[in-house]
């Protein structure tokens, strides 16, 4: 089962608040920003002391939102290592569990601001962060949130990057953490259903089929047929 839990104040009390809390994994949510309005990829920042499993987590989301989104993934493989010209590195680099400062989509792009806006968009992004903690953290435990830019001591009235548009980066981060922590803390009432591997069906954030599938078989998908066949 899953905790989560949100830390507020200036970076580095966050993450020191998280490792004496033990959680077993660390998000930081913003959205990117670009002087091009044209600017449009998926990347995570993780910190220049990143473990494996923090670059595997970064890497599944990273490439998982840009399918979804039909954008396609920065970084090295949707990955920046210490961060950006400086910035994003010590967001999570004194985490002692698995962080990832997230970048889903471009909040300076007017396509991708209207889906940050939208409740679809809301919604496929707390469920993609959901299964990306799912995946790799399967045992459960605490999870620790940051909402980019807002709650800091330093800078109280910092809400990020304004999306084209209008709106906040901080404000939309929060609100697609919000709806994560809505996922994770109902996931721990049936938490079975989530071990093993599933396969579903889903139209837009609706689930309209799900059943369990064997590890080892190799699913194959027709188009032409518009059939999924699951191999006996
Ligand atoms: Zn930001």
């Amino acid at each position: 089962m899953y905790t989560v839990k949100f830390y507020k104040g200036d970076y580095i009390d966050r993450q020191r608040e998280a490792n004496r809390d033990q959680a077993v994994a660390y998000v930081e949510h913003h959205f990117n920003s670009s002087a091009s309005a044209q600017a449009d990829y998926a990347v995570v920042v993780v910190g220049s002391n990143a473990s494996q499993t923090s670059r595997n987590w970064g890497r599944w989301y990273a490439k998982e939102v840009a399918t979804h989104f039909g954008t396609r993934i920065g970084g090295d493989q949707g990955l920046l290592v210490g961060g950006w010209n400086g910035r994003g590195d010590a967001n999570v680099k004194y985490t002692s569990m698995p962080a990832v400062l997230l970048e889903p989509l471009f909040a300076s792009n007017p396509q991708r601001a209207d889906i940050i806006r939208s409740d679809s968009g809301q919604a496929a992004l707390a469920r993609l962060l959901y299964e990306s903690i799912q995946r790799c953290f399967p045992a459960g435990g605490l999870i620790a949130f940051s909402v980019g830019h807002k709650y800091k001591r330093s800078r109280p009235n910092d809400r990020g990057a304004a999306l084209a548009g209008g709106g906040w980066e901080a404000d939309y981060a929060e609100k697609v953490l919000e709806q994560t922590a809505a996922l994770l803390q109902t996931s721990a009432r049936g938490d079975e259903a989530a071990v093993g591997r599933k396969l579903r069906v889903m139209q837009g954030d609706l689930v309209l089929f799900e059943t369990a599938v064997d590890e080892d078989v190799t699913l194959v998908w027709s188009s032409e047929r518009n059939l999924l066949s699951i191999p006996d």
